[in-house]
């Protein structure tokens, strides 16, 4: 056999449809046929995409065998043809390899371009998974921090209530002044612990810029700043407080209205205060 001859074995050896005999011969070849051997890796390739782009199928044995027979007759004509005419069979068997190379790489394309809408198809899909998951995530933080807020809450009302409930509390009146006449409070502590609780109502609601800040005044002494605090829409609040040490004793309590961030000495109008008497 020639280089013509088995040029015309590749198509089949690509698709592993050779006889051993035949595919033993052609191999030989190769080892010494650059051109054959590059048709070869082109076709295998075409042939790889082809695989990935169907079902694996094994030819039926019948199929098998016609395409082997037509391969070896188109061959025997060449021949036969060759001794004749020469020049024209090459051209002849080159048209019908050309037929079958260009068959495999349009399937190798097409396979190509699905692979592509496929991947596209599976992108898309991931971006909106993440999407999906990303605002999940928001909700579930959201979540989270309110829940964290209603603990905070229930810990200061359950601290709130077993001071209340406490043998040891004390309790102070507060009353509104002139600037809140419908203001009330009381100021519940215990003198051993020093833990103190504020409870407000009727407040006017707090200004943006503002802040509520209680003082400590003990007897004879100058103000001692506590905690600074808002209320609500209902002018209520509930605020932990811890007694300064200086101030265990004997001592009123004020609230005024101070700058959002609390004062070192009270500036604002009293809106709540105990009974100076
Ligand atoms: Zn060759």
């Amino acid at each position: 056999m020639e280089h013509q001859d088995f040029q015309q074995l590749l198509v089949p050896h690509s698709l592993d449809a050779l006889e051993m005999s035949e595919a033993r011969e052609l191999e030989a070849h190769l080892e010494t046929c650059a051109e054959c051997r590059a048709e070869l890796i082109s076709l295998r390739d075409g042939a790889a995409l082809l695989a990935h782009a169907a079902e694996p199928a094994e030819p039926r044995p019948e199929v098998r065998a016609r395409i082997l027979a037509s391969v070896r007759a188109e061959r025997s004509d060449d021949r036969s043809g060759d001794v004749l005419t020469g020049q024209v069979v090459p051209l002849r068997s080159r048209a019908n390899w050309n037929v079958w190379t260009m068959g495999l790489r349009l399937a190798a394309g097409l396979a190509f371009v699905a692979l592509l809408i496929g991947l596209v198809v599976l992108w898309r899909r991931e971006v909106k998974l993440r999407q999906e998951i990303a605002q999940l995530d928001r909700q579930l933080n959201n979540q989270q921090h309110e829940l964290a807020r209603d603990r905070d809450v229930l810990a200061r009302q359950r601290e709130a209530l077993a001071l209340l409930n406490s043998p040891d509390a004390k309790r102070l009146e507060l009353a509104g002044s002139q600037t809140a006449q419908n203001a009330r409070g009381s100021f519940v502590y215990d003198q051993k612990t020093g833990k103190a609780v504020l409870l407000a109502d009727g407040l006017p609601a707090t200004p943006a810029d503002k802040a509520y800040e209680l003082w400590f005044i003990p007897k004879g002494r100058s103000p001692v700043p506590g905690r600074i605090f808002t209320v609500d829409s209902s002018g209520h609040a509930l605020l932990p407080e811890q007694l300064p040490a200086d101030a265990m004793a004997n001592f009123v309590i004020a609230i005024t209205l101070e700058p959002k961030r609390g004062s070192a000495v009270p500036t604002g109008a009293i809106y709540l205060s105990t009974p100076s008497s």
